[in-house]
């Protein structure tokens, strides 16, 4: 699988990539939170440091799962319960505290796959159309009708729909909308959402089709 490495530490990230590549994981590093945030996109696995050098790695931890449900496993230096109990209330999955052993690592990462019922082969397949009331949205094809009738989006209006319509129902923030849409969930275009958003509505003319949640995000309507 694929693994980001978010350590600032040279030698140790070297002997962890070194151990990840014996098991067959690709290692892509960061040494910096803000360079984790740019790559995270894609990544199977997140073995977080909490002590960098532009951002506190907790800090980090919870804006990366205001976008991504991505297993993560914390190492850090630091070995009171406080922290531990930040780490897992942050969404870590598991703790290691340096020094480690490698197969120990290795190992919690191994229990992390089973707990969240992961293959490291990426997300079940979503189904080919996804039907609200006259809508059908084909995720495959690409294709949007109402009542059979072709509706034309633009690229980035089907992604925000095709995002919302792999889980109807589900509720997705603005943030996870942005990253994974705009590619950057802190955008200074996050106004632009909101166009996107009235764009499906007013060209499928049906309002309801994606409800707001106030404060929280969007989802798609269910029949
Ligand atoms: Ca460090």
């Amino acid at each position: 699988m694929q693994v980001l490495l978010v350590e600032d530490d040279d030698r140790l990230a070297e002997v962890l990539g070194q151990a990840l590549a014996a098991r067959g994981h690709r290692t892509v590093r960061a040494g910096r939170a803000d360079d984790a945030l740019r790559l995270k996109q894609g990544m199977d696995f997140v073995l977080l440091d909490l002590g960098l050098p532009d951002l506190d790695g907790l800090q980090l931890l919870r804006r990366l799962r205001k976008v991504s449900a991505v297993p993560v496993i914390v190492i850090t230096a630091r070995s009171d319960e406080g922290t531990v109990l930040q780490g897992l209330r942050s969404g870590a999955d598991d703790y290691l505290v340096k020094p480690f052993r490698i197969e120990e690592l290795l190992a919690r990462m191994d229990a992390v796959m089973r707990r969240t019922g992961r293959t490291g082969s990426g997300p079940a397949p979503a189904p080919q159309t996804v039907r609200v009331g006259d809508v059908a949205v084909d995720l495959r094809a690409r294709e949007v009708t109402v009542a059979g009738r072709p509706v034309a989006l633009t690229r980035r209006e089907f992604d925000v729909l095709a995002l919302l319509a792999r889980e109807p129902g589900v509720v997705r923030a603005r943030e996870e909308i942005l990253d994974a849409v705009w590619g950057d969930a802190y955008l200074a275009v996050s106004r632009s959402l909101d166009v996107h958003i009235a764009g499906i509505r007013a060209k499928t003319g049906c309002p309801g089709l994606i409800r707001t949640l106030r404060g929280t995000g969007y989802r798609l309507a269910e029949d």
